[in-house]
């Protein structure tokens, strides 16, 4: 059995098993002090060994994370906005503690991982992943492995064209103000709007120009890594009126240049909703486990 960490800035949810058929324990508790939240995962595997033997640690988390086997901060989160979590070994005191493999990448490579395993992108080899949730997550596969690199990849800080006279909305990201996640986050759409999305009527204009941004950052992804499959998830999009408006506008923009069936015939089957819900974390934790040989 594998051990699972999903790591969020406001929860961490833990759990136990091989895959979606059998996650045999699973718990969740709030994002407190570093030492008090890694504390409480420690615990509850200690308690799971009693009775489940435990061959690895998979670890989905919030980053940014360093996650370069030759730096001295290997497995530690960097410059995140989170308060108290920057610069915090995530890996070490698990490792140190459980005597186990622990392996470490980002929430959303993580999902994506999960996809290909049990999910939305069983057939393809090279797809994207990303979540629209309180920020913006992207993360994926090309020719079957994560993309990593100087560390993964932080496509929801791209830089999409914003018309402030159609949109005035000065962007909600700490660091670069109206990148994608700064004005497309469910965070954006909170503070553009005076609401939270879930009470936003499904016919709203805040939809339209959600979809238009969507797309403006999926066609950079598309053109940039040539992806098969475009997977969305996070809670903004179980609006699921977004996928039809997003499909358009990405259509639009890119305005019949990438010549492919899968993109001017089937777009239905190009940009899908992330299968495996509530859980994707979890499960992504355990097919980074399982990716590693555990
Ligand atoms: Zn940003």
């Amino acid at each position: 059995m594998l051990g699972a960490i999903e790591a969020g800035g406001t929860k961490f949810v833990c759990a136990v098993g091989t895959g979606p058929g059998d996650l045999a324990a699973r718990i969740a508790f709030p994002t407190t002090t570093a030492t008090e939240t890694l504390g409480r995962a420690i615990a509850f595997f200690r308690q799971q060994r009693r009775t489940t033997p435990l061959t690895a640690i998979g670890f989905a988390s919030f980053g940014p994370l360093d996650l370069d086997p030759a730096s001295p901060t290997f497995g530690y989160l960097t410059s995140t906005p989170k308060a108290g979590w920057g610069d915090v070994d995530l890996v070490g005191p698990l490792r140190a503690a459980l005597d186990l493999p622990v392996i470490l990448d980002s929430d959303v490579n993580a999902a994506a991982l999960g996809e290909q395993r049990w999910g939305a992108a069983r057939d393809v080899e090279t797809f994207v992943y990303v979540t629209v949730g309180t920020g913006i997550g992207g993360g994926g596969m090309v020719e079957g492995r994560l993309i990593h690199g100087l560390l993964h990849p932080e496509m929801g800080h791209m830089r999409i064209p914003h018309d402030r006279q159609a949109d005035p909305f000065a962007g909600a990201c700490p660091f670069h103000g109206d990148c994608w996640e700064g004005l497309a986050s469910g965070t954006a759409i909170a503070a553009r709007w005076g609401t939270k999305g879930e009470h936003l009527p499904p016919d709203a204009a805040a939809w339209e120009l959600e979809a238009r941004y969507l797309a403006l950052g999926l066609t950079n992804i598309i053109c940039a890594i040539a992806p098969q499959r475009a997977i969305l998830g996070g809670g903004v999009m179980e609006q699921a009126q977004l996928f039809p408006l997003v499909r358009r506008e990405l259509l639009g923009l890119l305005n019949g240049y990438i010549q492919k069936r899968e993109i001017l015939e089937h777009m239905d089957d190009y940009v899908v909703p992330a299968r495996l819900g509530a859980n994707a974390g979890v499960l992504g934790a355990i097919a980074l486990a399982l990716d590693a040989g555990a």
